[in-house]
């Protein structure tokens, strides 16, 4: 973070500017460029806003560490200020909503940060440093009458509505003393029980007591505490874990291998894929899913048709297309919904991912089996797909990726399952040995259609002059309308099936990174090679390598969902 302390202009001479460019066109607001010292921090304009219409200023922030003194334990590692920064970015949001007003024509008056939801990850908005140093970056909608200046609401938005909200969301005297601790506690404990995963064989923890279910398929808030029954793992997987704040944590081990979660419909069987799949992240507390992880290269890959292909190697899973066409190189415009599937698959496998979430919800039924009558009606080599029934397996034993598997339907899946849990009341049982049992009593006399041993596809290597951030004059183009959609260039990339992705701000750096990727150095032309050129610079530099404009609307990304982007851009070609 920078001082800007002792080189700005006070807050008097920033009221006597407004007083004198009162009634002035809004260009002269360009005059509030650079810092400004108010009594506990320094408020600096980034970008101010050419017209009352137009996306608001771009302010930051900064407050010494004496003035905002939260206690050493607040930022005394980076988990810890990661889930402190996430607390006052909340806080922020939450009093800038409810202490800001309309002062003016268009933007004017607004107060806006951007949102980081349910999930504690790096982000731009706010960020606490080693010594304690809080910077906040949001923006502000400078007030006009038309598109005059107005200063004496410009004055009230900058000299009481700005220090009203930061004084009552970016200082320790803002929160409950336990409340900055609990949040600083909780993201670190996430984080050591995301690291505990892998020297256990684990892939996922569940702790006892974990809250999964959502308010809506489209509201990532908890489910009202009364309605909800509290997770309780199975005696044969419980494990117990020891964490740095919360002690020994009990709850369910998903190990490493092949995982059916079974059971009747609407027993929580897609709740528990959904809590496991936003186990990537960690959670706010209250979120109910704060001890609920998964390793870092997990993928949910699901069918997603009418999507674009760009040369996948999608042959372990279907080959031999009719008239003979082989897929080792596979492009469409429109994938079905076994293409796609399969895409998803071999797409999240060349990025590094060992863990595979698949649930049948959202699965295509031809791409997960073929049962004996089809077997017989339809020999193999009238058929292209080799379903993963065939293949999850030696995804595990020769490559070392599994796979969660939700499966309602197909008994025949219990052949290839290491463990199998039923969901019975939203409650998980261990019925492992119930379905060995069952398995062998009625064979279901299906023949193994893997012809050939599963080997990895090569990696890809991206055409780069196919990934065009630009857009009529400007040279990089990246918007974010919705929740689902990255305008990027002139193309606009449907990231519906993409579920792990789920802030706007991480869309927005997403698009950003993808734009940086043409420019990576000769040396870089595998995708993988591509994306760990992306994330070493992130790691650098942190999210401002994406941009130099200090943007606080950036969250982080994983790779996974940076490639998965790049797969969805209809320009895309591969060499
Ligand atoms: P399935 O995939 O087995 O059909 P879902 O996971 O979709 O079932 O869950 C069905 C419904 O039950 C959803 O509305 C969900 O919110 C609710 N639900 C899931 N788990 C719980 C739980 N632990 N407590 C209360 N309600 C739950
Ligand atoms: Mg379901």
């Amino acid at each position: 973070m920078t001082h800007s302390m002792n080189l700005s202009r006070t807050a008097s001479e920033l009221v006597t500017l407004l007083e004198g460019i009162d009634g002035r066109g809004y260009k002269a607001y360009k005059a509030l460029t650079g810092a400004w010292r108010f009594t506990d921090f320094t408020l600096v304009f980034d970008h101010v806003q050419g017209d009352p219409f137009a996306d608001p200023s771009r302010v930051k922030v900064e407050i010494d560490p004496a003035t905002a003194s939260f206690p050493a334990d607040a930022y005394g590692n980076e988990a810890r200020r990661w889930g402190t920064a996430a607390l006052l970015a909340r806080t922020f949001r939450h009093e800038a909503g409810n202490r800001s007003r309309r002062r003016g024509s268009g933007r004017s008056g607004a107060v806006r940060m951007e949102s980081v939801g349910q999930i504690v990850l790096p982000q731009t908005a706010v960020g606490i440093d080693e010594e304690g140093r809080i910077e906040a970056r949001f923006a502000v909608g400078l007030p006009a009458r038309g598109r005059r200046i107005s200063a004496q609401e410009a004055v009230a938005l900058l000299t009481e509505d700005v220090p009203e909200i930061v004084g009552a969301s970016l200082t320790a005297a803002a929160h409950p003393a336990e409340e900055v601790a609990r949040c600083a506690a909780a993201n670190e404990d996430a984080e050591a029980l995301r690291s505990a995963l892998k020297p256990k064989g684990l892939i996922a923890f569940i702790a006892d007591g974990a809250r999964l279910p959502r308010q809506s398929g489209i509201e990532d808030t908890p489910l009202d505490i009364d309605e909800v029954v509290p997770f309780t793992s199975p005696a044969t997987l419980r494990v117990t874990v020891e964490l740095p704040n919360a002690g020994p944590t009990t709850g369910m081990g998903v190990p490493e291998g092949v995982t059916l979660v079974v059971g009747g419909g609407f027993h929580g069987k897609s709740t528990v894929l959904r809590a496991l799949q936003s186990g990537v992240y960690n959670h706010r507390p209250g979120d109910g899913r704060e001890l609920v992880v998964c390793r870092d290269d997990t993928v949910k890959v699901r069918a997603e048709d009418g999507r674009s292909v760009a040369g996948v190697d999608i042959s372990p899973f279907i080959d031999g297309l009719p008239m003979g066409r082989r897929t080792t190189n596979f492009t469409t415009e429109n994938a079905s919904g076994s293409t796609s599937q399969a895409a998803a698959i071999v797409e999240a496998w060349e990025a590094g991912a060992h863990v595979l979430l698949v649930d049948e919800d959202t699965s295509a039924t031809n791409f997960m089996i073929r049962d004996r009558r089809m077997q017989e009606l339809v020999p193999s080599d009238g058929e292209p797909i080799t379903p993963f029934i065939d293949r999850v397996r030696a995804l595990h034993r020769d490559h070392a990726v599994s796979t969660v598997l939700v499966i309602g339907g197909s008994g025949d899946y219990l052949d290839v399952a290491d463990h199998v849990i039923r969901m019975r009341d939203y409650l998980p049982e261990d019925v492992t040995d119930r379905a060995r049992a069952v398995a062998s009593e009625l064979p279901t006399g299906r023949v193994d259609e893997a012809a050939t041993r599963l080997r990895r596809p090569l990696p890809r290597r991206p055409d780069r002059s196919s990934i065009d951030p630009s857009k009529d004059r400007r040279s990089t183009f990246v918007r974010v309308p919705d929740d689902r959609t990255l305008l990027f260039g002139r193309d606009a990339i449907d990231l519906n099936g993409v579920e792990q992705l789920t802030l706007r701000s991480q869309l927005r750096a997403v698009g950003l990174a993808l734009a940086l990727i043409p420019s990576a150095p000769s040396g870089h032309e595998s995708l993988p090679d591509l994306l760990d050129w992306v994330e070493d610079r992130i790691t650098a530099a942190g999210l401002d390598a994406l941009s130099p404009r200090r943007l606080g609307t950036l969250a982080s990304f994983r790779r996974f969902e940076l490639s998965a982007a790049l797969n969805r851009l209809r320009s895309l070609e591969v060499e």
